[in-house]
């Protein structure tokens, strides 16, 4: 997807500020951060959101989620963080390449807004 602005991203077409990253996957700082730490974790391919995820994803997945726990304890808030993702535009998803937020470093409410 050349046009996609996190693929571009993961090829380094865009500068992002990239906390960690591994074969097939990329871990970067949201550029509008809504907690001390915010990070997205993208895979480097492209997926559209979670609802397009099938078995043939089972590894990137699990390389994704233990990205968040890393980035997690990269960034000091490895005993309390959330993570997100938004699937469609009614959850809020607004670039659609998968990807989990990471934040931390504040106290969340429940029920999400
Ligand atoms: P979502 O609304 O769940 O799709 O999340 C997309 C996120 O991408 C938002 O939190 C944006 O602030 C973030 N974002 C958009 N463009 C960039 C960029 N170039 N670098 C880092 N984060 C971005």
């Amino acid at each position: 997807m050349s046009d996609c602005l996190f693929c571009r991203i993961a090829k380094r077409e865009i500068p992002a500020d990239v906390v960690l990253e591994r074969e097939d996957v990329l871990a970067f700082r949201d550029v509008n951060p809504q907690a001390p730490t915010h990070v997205l974790v993208i895979p480097k391919e492209h997926v559209p959101s979670l609802a397009a995820l099938d078995e043939r994803h089972d590894r990137m997945l699990a390389s994704l989620v233990g990205a968040v726990n890393e980035v997690a304890r990269q960034d000091g808030v490895a005993d309390g963080y959330r993570t997100v993702t938004n699937v469609g535009p009614a959850a809020g998803q607004s670039v659609e390449h998968l990807h989990l937020h990471v934040l931390g470093g504040r106290s969340f409410g429940w029920p999400p807004g």
